[in-house]
């Protein structure tokens, strides 16, 4: 494509993009189309001959986008926020265009530099201890996994990078985690050969946060039958209802048994931008590695995961590994964020974060996020104040977990699961907004999670409108 072609699309794709943004409310927010629509409209095989980009383009908006769910639509409040900003779009582009991999300083000096700047200005806007060290990773699943490497091998002086799992003693190294923590902890202990066995769920209590004094019962559990405790994942901000592990009582007990204390706090730990929620951290300088995804309420588009540890050297030690041809003469001088993660190519990915804190700013990304824990305050009250519905967890960011449950004392489990999930389905295929449920002790919840850019007042209230109708005619 010549740069004349180049520069026409350019302008053509930019205007549909700015298009989409205003009037992204005249699209259903959930995709309509049945499984297998958008397969059938496309050829099974490849063009062997060059397309017209008006033809691909075109596509684009006939096929392609109808089988697309509308994340950045204000009424998505379903799973969490997958947030962007037009800065982070247009950063996007640059990144794209550069198309650098940025694996070692020398592969592109101002990626690794910038990467260190950015991570140190979220250390300071989170309140993060100053000897922590970030660097960006794909996502908190990938962050978990390393947190959950560097632990097993710090546990074992490094053996199983050495020898693998020959040795049956390693084979009892314990992890720890909460009941209500996320799935990626359990992917994360199969891949990195704890087994599943090895992975004990601590109880919660009815505020869905670990319960310490469990936690330290586990643990001594385990040390009496021989096995060896060896990490233990606290999460931030749980997935089903954003429960809020203890950090404090939680680090004391790593610290205590020598653990590694990993903390994710995938969604929540952008609130922590905000001053009056940084409790929600509290007892932080125990942890060995924190993880939080600007990708996720941070108007930062996906993927950009930053993860922070302690003492880089466990990070290093476990991933490091220097083939000739990767070796530069400034090696001893600079970081080479390749031995920080899993993959050895790495997109430029601070670039983004890069224009997203910059062109908002602390004020104005303290701004966003604290409307939307309000807004979520605020439908709160709404639901306590209808006696057709009841509040299922407490609300402690941006996520309230509900249902619907008729004052009628003969209404069983099963009838209020059906019906709840009824309510869901309908709004959903509404197309006017996106929640979804979770089980929280068994019993069938919405969740409505608010967290997208442009969400407001007008678009929360209007759900609670659609409920109210919704449930009026049951
Ligand atoms: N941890 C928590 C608490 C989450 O809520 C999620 C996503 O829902 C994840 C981890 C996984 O995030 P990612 O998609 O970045 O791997």
């Amino acid at each position: 494509m010549d740069s004349k072609t180049l520069r026409q699309y350019g302008h053509t794709i930019v205007d549909w993009i700015a298009d989409y943004m205003d009037h992204i409310e005249e699209y259903p927010v959930l995709s309509q189309v049945e499984p297998g629509q958008i397969k059938d409209q496309l050829p099974s095989a490849p063009p062997a001959e060059s397309e017209d980009m008006e033809a691909i383009f075109d596509d684009f908006r006939q096929i392609l986008l109808p089988g697309m769910t509308h994340w950045q639509h204000p009424s998505f409040f379903a799973y969490f926020p997958a947030n962007t900003s037009a800065p982070s779009i247009l950063a996007e582009f640059l990144t794209a265009a550069l198309g650098a991999q940025c694996m070692v300083w020398q592969t592109s000096p101002a990626a690794t530099e910038l990467e260190e700047v950015v991570m140190g200005w979220l250390r300071q806007m989170l309140g993060l201890p100053e000897g922590f060290s970030g660097v960006i990773q794909d996502t908190a699943s990938t962050s978990t996994l390393c947190a959950l490497l560097c632990a097993r091998e710090r546990a074992t002086s490094f053996a199983i990078n050495r020898q693998g799992f020959q040795d049956g003693t390693r084979q009892n190294l314990m992890v720890y985690t909460s009941e209500e923590a996320h799935s990626s902890v359990e992917k994360g202990v199969k891949i990195a050969g704890f087994g599943k066995d090895h992975l004990r769920l601590i109880p919660t209590g009815t505020d869905f946060a670990m319960i310490p004094e469990e936690l330290e019962k586990a643990i001594e559990t385990d040390r009496q039958d021989d096995h060896v405790p060896c990490c233990v994942v606290a999460t931030v901000g749980t997935t089903s209802s954003t429960g809020m592990d203890p950090l404090r009582p939680i680090g004391e007990i790593c610290g205590h048994y020598r653990l590694w204390l990993h903390v994710d706090a995938a969604m929540a730990g952008t609130a922590a931008i905000l001053p009056e929620m940084r409790h929600l951290l509290d007892g932080i300088e125990y942890a060995d590695s924190f993880v939080f995804n600007p990708h996720k309420w941070m108007f930062t588009n996906f993927d950009c995961s930053a993860y922070f540890c302690k003492d880089p050297k466990a990070l290093t030690s476990t991933f490091e590994i220097l083939p000739e041809y990767l070796k530069t003469g400034v090696d001893r001088r600079v970081k080479n964020f390749r031995d920080w993660g899993i993959p050895l190519g790495r997109r430029f990915r601070a670039l983004k974060l890069w224009f997203v804190i910059r062109y908002f700013g602390i004020r104005g990304l303290q701004a966003k996020v604290r409307a939307h824990i309000q807004l979520a305050k605020e439908f709160e009250s709404w639901i306590r104040k209808d006696p057709r519905f009841e509040v299922m967890a407490p609300v402690t960011i941006n996520v309230v977990c509900f249902r619907y449950h008729p004052s009628n004392p003969t209404v069983t489990e099963e009838e209020l699961e059906q019906i709840n999930q009824g309510l869901m389905d309908e709004l959903n295929r509404s197309g006017r907004m996106f929640l979804t449920h979770t089980k929280l002790k068994g019993q069938f919840t919405l969740r409505l999670c608010i967290g997208q850019t442009n969400t407001t007042q007008d678009h929360v209230r209007r759900a609670w409108q659609r409920l109210q109708a919704s449930v009026a005619d049951l």
